[in-house]
């Protein structure tokens, strides 16, 4: 049986304002995503850390061919300012993405460009103040694989976090179908969750949803469900 993907939300970390210092490239690269030529003094460009290969504090974890993926997909996908669930603007694109390399720990990096506009001014400064900090990567995936049996999390008895015998129980992310956006949300914020149509419920329990109802786990997002709350 085909379950429907997941949509979810990862966070991040960005990482630094104009880390590689390639003036010419830079141009070049964002010039192929803008309508008319931008001169290097009309933008600014920021690098974030959106996701890695490690177990993160909610017991999820992409394989790196899976990273792969999303670096691949994140170029020319829009860069939110989320204030909070419901609302957010879009301020910058991503122009171009690379895999990131420390040891065994590797993470997708993608550089991320926001034109000095008057609009854009105060959200530039609070990245660049460091009050803006944190980031997450909106996406779906086909299968939660659970990492003690091998099978989709939401039809056994696993429970990420847990311990059988030696090993944690965690997911791993497999099978990456698209990224919807990445964001800049003030420090502090949620983490990661479950997100639909801006809704979102916390990891535990979308996972508890979609094993009741994995028969038709569309449901997991549904309008009825969410009424419930
Ligand atoms: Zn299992």
């Amino acid at each position: 049986m085909e379950l429907e993907p997941f949509v979810f939300q990862h966070e991040g970390v960005l990482v630094g304002a104009r880390s590689r210092d390639d003036g010419d490239a830079a141009t070049d690269a964002v010039n192929r995503f803008a309508l008319r030529p931008l001169s290097p003094d009309e933008f600014v460009v920021f690098t974030l850390d959106l996701c890695h290969n490690g177990v993160d504090r909610h017991f999820s974890r992409f394989p790196e061919d899976e990273l792969e993926t999303i670096s691949a997909l994140v170029p020319g996908r829009p860069l939110m300012e989320r204030h909070d669930l419901r609302g957010s603007l879009p301020r910058g694109t991503f122009f171009r993405s690379e895999l990131h390399r420390q040891g065994e720990h590797v993470s997708v990096r993608p550089d991320v460009y926001v034109l000095r506009t008057r609009d854009n001014e105060d959200f530039i400064l609070n990245i660049e103040g460091g009050v803006y900090r944190e980031t997450s990567i909106g996406f779906s995936f086909r299968t939660p694989e659970c990492s003690v049996c091998g099978r989709d999390l939401r039809t056994c008895d696993h429970v990420p976090g847990r311990s059988y015998g030696d090993a944690v129980c965690h997911y791993v992310m497999r099978g990456v179908l698209e990224v919807i956006e990445g964001s800049v949300v003030p420090s502090g914020s949620q983490g990661t969750r479950f997100v639909a149509q801006d809704r979102a419920l916390p990891v535990d329990r979308a996972l508890d949803r979609a094993r009741q109802e994995f028969r038709k786990p569309i449901a997991l997002w549904s309008d009825r469900l969410w009424a419930e709350e």
